[in-house]
Order: structure tokens, then sequence, then C-alpha cells
């Protein structure tokens, strides 16, 4: 039988970074077996449902290279399912569980559900409904319910859940779950709107989707009884489910947006790159191995099994983020974030620079910064002339030697007529020899010099890059003005 997965997020807010782990495991999971991957879009909540949150949803599982399989739009390759249009088929399969006698019209008032649930409060028992003391098909009887129907009275359909009796499943990071149907409440099945309920809906689905694996976060567990009982309710065989562990901030409380960012617009806004966030999430609860940590999706994809998904919560360790953040910046194709740096440069009004040079600023500093975007602003002098120079670093820099040997090293730059990293590696070092001086003594002037800071990448590479006019042209103008020199 081929592997069949889904990805069914509620279009509610903003992607989570635990739904986007949901969508890789469920996408690697099917890639791993060549099966099928399916996004279905789980709206029958019509009160918590967000404008644009369904493409919201869309555009970051592109982003992060997590395709579909299925759609049900012609040649929409992301195309979803969705269960506002399938309404009908719900209504379909409660029915047949009213006809099975597993499940029954409830026809309470929200009164009357507060006051059922204060009495079992106040009597110290957790609130569930109750069936045999409510206004149901079972304490009505068959006749008055079809008389209140056929009145048009208000109704829900619900769920009769066994009274007592052991609900068992086997889950693949877990292992054997088991439930009492003491405790399993009497789920609404179909709301009085005429929607289903996430159960019911979600059940149905997987089932007619031929959905093979369910691959969920564990705040989901618990809902899993209720689905074991809708499943033999049908008679029908339940797919495997596999529940994710939780994710936790570094102190190990339960990640939430009020201790941090939760959203993956979050991380995308800050200029993480997908691979790189795609990578760190798949490691939150799977190791495929002890010693390594980047991994592309191909290898992933490769390496995937639920059999190596712990159980034990996941820690979102900022830090490493950051490395692996960094480490992507070093072997990622520059080709992929010219535009990027391209952005900032345009925020700050600079346009006349092509793509080529782009790219070698970005192979030069990109060992220093984090982001593509902080491209523009750590490397400023490699676009513009710098409006200034650090005092500080001037101070400390600027010393006697360094003033008398600069000038020469400048004249020497002045008739370089090889302006590359070697040539003049090997010029500046040839004098240096000769005035019995060291690298140490004119680098950190000469950085002063050319981008006015005190960190950046190498002094030679930089002027290479650079080129002559430019290079000579940062060296005039700060040097003048520390000199007062015309
Ligand atoms: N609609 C649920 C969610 O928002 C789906 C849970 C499941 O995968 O069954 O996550």
């Amino acid at each position: 039988m081929s592997v069949r997965v889904r990805f069914a997020p509620s279009p509610t807010g903003f992607v989570h970074i635990g739904s986007l782990r949901t969508a890789l495991y469920n996408y690697l999971f099917a890639k791993h077996h060549g099966g099928t991957n399916i996004l279905r879009i789980e709206d029958t909540d019509r009160t918590r449902f967000v404008e644009g949150a369904e493409e919201e949803i869309i555009s970051t599982c592109r982003w992060a290279g997590i395709e579909f399989d299925e759609s049900t739009e012609k040649g929409g390759k992301c195309g979803p399912y969705r269960q506002s249009e399938r309404t009908e088929i719900y209504r379909q399969h409660a029915t047949i569980l009213l006809e099975n006698g597993n499940a029954y019209y409830a026809f309470d008032t929200s009164e009357e559900l507060d006051k059922m649930r204060e009495r079992q409060q106040a009597a110290g028992i957790a609130p569930k409904y109750d069936r045999s003391i409510m206004r149901n098909q079972y304490t009505l009887g068959d006749e008055e319910t079809k008389r209140m129907l056929d009145e048009g009275a208000e109704f829900c359909i619900r769920l009769k859940v066994p009274l007592s009796s052991e609900i068992a499943f086997n889950d693949m990071i877990r292992g054997h779950v088991s439930f009492s149907s003491r405790d399993v409440d009497d789920q609404i099945l179909m709301k009085s709107d005429g929607f289903p309920t996430y159960h019911l809906a979600n059940v149905v689905d997987d089932r007619l989707m031929e959905i093979t694996h369910v691959i969920r976060g564990e705040e989901w567990l618990p809902s899993t009884p209720k689905h074991i009982l809708l499943y033999s309710a049908f008679g029908w065989d339940a797919p495997q489910f596999a529940h994710l562990p939780l994710l936790l901030n570094e102190d190990r409380s339960k990640m939430s947006k009020r201790k941090g960012d939760v959203f993956v617009y979050q991380f995308r806004e800050k200029g993480f790159f997908p691979e790189t966030l795609v990578n760190f999430v798949a490691l939150l609860g799977w190791n495929p191995t002890a010693d390594r940590e980047m991994f592309t999706m191909q290898e992933m994809i490769d390496s995937f099994t639920l059999e190596k998904v712990n159980k034990a919560g996941a820690v979102f360790d900022y830090k490493k983020l950051e490395w692996m953040q960094s480490e992507y910046m070093k072997k990622t194709d520059p080709d992929k974030f010219v535009y990027m740096v391209r952005n900032s440069l345009n925020e700050k009004g600079i346009s006349e620079v092509s793509d080529d040079y782009i790219k070698k600023v970005i192979i030069l500093l990109r060992e220093r910064v984090q982001f593509p975007t902080q491209i523009a602003s750590f490397g400023d002098y490699m676009f513009e002339l710098p409006k200034g120079y650090d005092e500080e670093f001037k101070n400390k820099v600027w010393t006697e030697k360094a003033a008398s040997a600069i000038p020469m090293v400048i004249e020497i730059l002045r008739n370089a007529d090889e302006f590359t990293q070697p040539a003049l590696h090997a010029k500046v070092q040839e004098f240096l020899t000769e005035n019995k001086l060291g690298f140490k003594d004119i680098m950190n002037p000469l950085r002063l010099l050319i981008t006015g800071k005190s960190v950046g990448a190498g002094m030679f590479e930089t002027m290479e890059v650079l080129g002559k006019d430019a290079t000579l042209q940062r060296i005039d103008t700060i040097f003048q003005s520390i000199t007062g020199a015309k």
C-alpha cells in the first residue's frame, strides 16, 4: 500500500514553527516512501477563520520547499482540499452514524449545558456531557425527537461514546497509548450551524482521502481516542498515528508567542534562509545521526524515519539556529540572494551597482554577517564613500609609526598596476621588510582609511573587490579628514 499523508492546518492565523515542522515531516515521510503528500485546509470552524490565512499557509510551504501532490484545482500544484467545500459529505456521514446507532440528536441550549457543568463542578466531577439526563434522543425518545426535528428545533449530533471501555492504539512515536472511554466526552459531530466539528470532518476525510499515516503535533493526542471511536463507529480501520513532540523554550516551558518569535514569517522577515529554517526545524525532535547537523532537503528525505523521532519535548535553541544561518550564509550560492542585498541598497538609494559586483561583496563579507540584509550596512563602504570614521578605532591605531609609514603605503597602492590581492600583498610585504615593519603596524590604519571601521574582511581582498579607483578615493578622503592634509 503506498504511503499517503496530509498536512491539515486550520486557517486561523499565521503559520507557527510547530506547523512548519508538521508540514515538513509529512513531506519528508511521503517523499522518503515515494508516497503522496496532501494539503487539506480544515476550515469548518467559521468563528476562528482568518482571511488570508490559507494563502499564507501555501506561500510559507512554497518558500520552505514543501510540495504537495494533489489538487482539487486543475493545474495548481499547491491547490488544497477545503473542508468548507465538503459539508455535504460530512452530513451524509453523520447520518450513517445516526442510523447505525453510534450518534444521536441533542437539543440542549447553551444555558442548559452551562448548568450541567456547574452542577458537575460543584459535585467535584470533571465536566462531561451527561447523556442520561440532558435533552437528547435518549431521554426524549425517537418520536419526540422526530417531532422536534420536524418543527425545526435547533439540534446538534453527538457521538455515542461507550460507557466504559479501553481505547488503545499504537503510536509510531509514543508506542502503546490507551485511554478509558469514561474520560471521553460524547463529542459533538455536527454543530447547530450545520457544520461538522474538526473530529468528524478530520476522520471522514482521512478515510476518504485514503490517508495511511496521521503525523501531527502532540496537542492532538487527546483527540485521538475520539477519532479511534469514530473509525470503529463507521466500521473502518484507523490509519497509523504519529504524534510529534512538543516544542519548548529553553526554560522548557511550552513555546508560545509571549516568549519570542514563533511564527515562520518572523524568521523569514529577519532574513533566515528557508534552507536554514527547514534544516533547523527538522532537527526539533528528529535525530538521524548524533554527529551531523547540516542537511539538504534531499538528504533529509533520504534519511527520514519516524522511528528516529523522539517523544520528549524538543527545545528550540535560538543560538543553534543563528549558528546554522551563518553556516548557510557561507555555503549558499550568492546568486540566490543578490536580490536581497540589492533591495537593501535600493532602500539606501544606491542603484548603480552590478549584480556581479554585489556577488563579489557577498563572497567577501559573508563570513562576517549572519543575514544578506546586513551586507549593505556592514559593508556600506563597498557601495559608497564612508561618511566618517570610527574615532575610537582611529585613536587606537593611528600611531606615530602608522602616520609615517602610511603615506608610503598609499604611494605603493597608487603606483600598483596590478590591483589584486596577491600582487598588493607582495608589494606591501616588500616595503615592510625593507623598513623593518610588520603587517600589524599598517593593516589597521589601512582598514581605517578604506572602510572607516574597525572590522571587516581581509584588506587586500577588500581592495581587490573595490578596485584601484574606489580604494584610493576612500583612502584620500579619510586620510584628509584625519590629517587635515589637502
Ligand atoms: N486542523 C488541525 C490543525 O489545525 C489538524 C490536526 C490533525 O492533523 O489532525 O492542526
